[in-house]
């Protein structure tokens, strides 16, 4: 049996987005605002907007620090630690006091929320003591939201995306945005081009575009495909948003090992490269365009158009 100790920290787990990261799960299964098409967790069973008390705030904050003494027993580091529950962190009504003892720990802490409970005041303090925030933004459509997110029934768009903007304007910390692409809901250009307007407003330091890469609750919730993938960062960067992808790959944007098939490879998991760019890595590599073709060729590699320019990228897991 696993015993509640091991459900409340865990790892800590490599990540791209906080490095070496200790999982606090903060929230019993499955217990979330939202029951996204796509969750990994499956539906939701319980859905509710009333914050609740679930741990005690000292149980948790005992458990990571055991964690951490384990951890670093074994000689790992850990960058961040790191609200990622099986359910949506904010519920939590204890979430505030969580953070300001685990502050005391010396560690960055960072929450992973759906930031559908943002418009209220004490979901923003408490989000706002923490260092980085990952804020969950699929849509800014009603009906898409609907679609994708089956938000709980008293929540409305409005007021989500309000908040959303409300806590951005005073968070000191660091905010990233993480945007789930599903075939044909929220990867078209006009559904794109709103979420990125909306996104531009928010600043954020990072923006995460990612596809279902385990299996989601509901079968039909299929990922965007490259062609539209690599469109989504296209219309971000328009608007000076630093865009990455989330696609199930580890890369890395600046991959130089000498090895020059992973590295494009590394790199284009990232994000998708321009037809000059691979030029230029290619010559700097004293490569050819070979390379590419035998990417291509293999099923790794795959090559997208928009508005009328080359680009290359990584090819989706499948
Ligand atoms: S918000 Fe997260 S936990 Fe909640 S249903 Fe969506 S993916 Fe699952």
């Amino acid at each position: 049996m696993v015993s509640e100790e091991k459900l409340i920290a865990f790892g800590p787990v490599p990540s791209r987005r906080l490095g070496q990261s200790l999982g606090i799960n903060n929230i019993p299964p499955k217990i979330c605002t939202y029951s996204c098409i796509y969750c990994q967790l499956g539906r939701t069973n319980n859905q509710i907007v009333q914050r609740e008390s679930f741990y005690k705030p000292k149980e948790i904050n005992h458990t990571v620090k055991d964690k951490i003494k384990e951890a670093r027993g074994q000689g790992e580091t850990i960058d961040y630690l790191t609200f990622v529950p099986d359910g949506e962190p904010t519920l939590d009504i204890n979430l505030g006091k969580e953070i300001e003892l685990l502050k005391t720990l010396d560690i960055r802490v960072a929450v992973i929320t759906n930031a559908s409970l943002l418009w209220k005041k004490d979901v923003q303090d408490d989000l706002s003591k923490v260092d980085c925030v990952s804020l969950k933004i699929d849509t800014v459509n009603e009906k898409s939201w609907k679609k994708i997110n089956r938000p709980h029934r008293s929540l409305s768009i409005g007021k989500v995306l309000s908040g959303l903007t409300e806590f951005s304007q005073g968070f000191r910390g660091e905010l990233i945005t993480e945007t789930m692409l599903i075939k044909n809901i929220n990867d078209n250009t006009r559904e794109l081009e709103m979420i990125a307007d909306f996104i531009e407003g928010l600043t954020p330091k990072k923006s995460y575009i990612s596809i279902p890469t385990r299996p989601p609750a509901e079968r039909w919730a299929t990922p965007a495909a490259e062609f539209d993938i690599n469109m989504a960062y296209q219309v971000f960067k328009e608007r000076s948003i630093d865009a990455e992808f989330l696609t199930g790959y580890e890369g890395n944007a600046f991959a130089f090992t000498g090895n020059v098939e992973e590295d494009l490879l590394s790199i284009t998991s990232v994000h998708p490269m321009r037809e000059e760019g691979v030029n230029n890595f290619l010559s700097k590599a004293e490569a050819g365009w070979v390379v590419i073709e035998k990417l291509i060729k293999e099923d790794k590699l795959v090559e997208v158009e928009y508005k009328g320019k080359k680009f290359y990228m990584r090819k989706l897991p499948r």
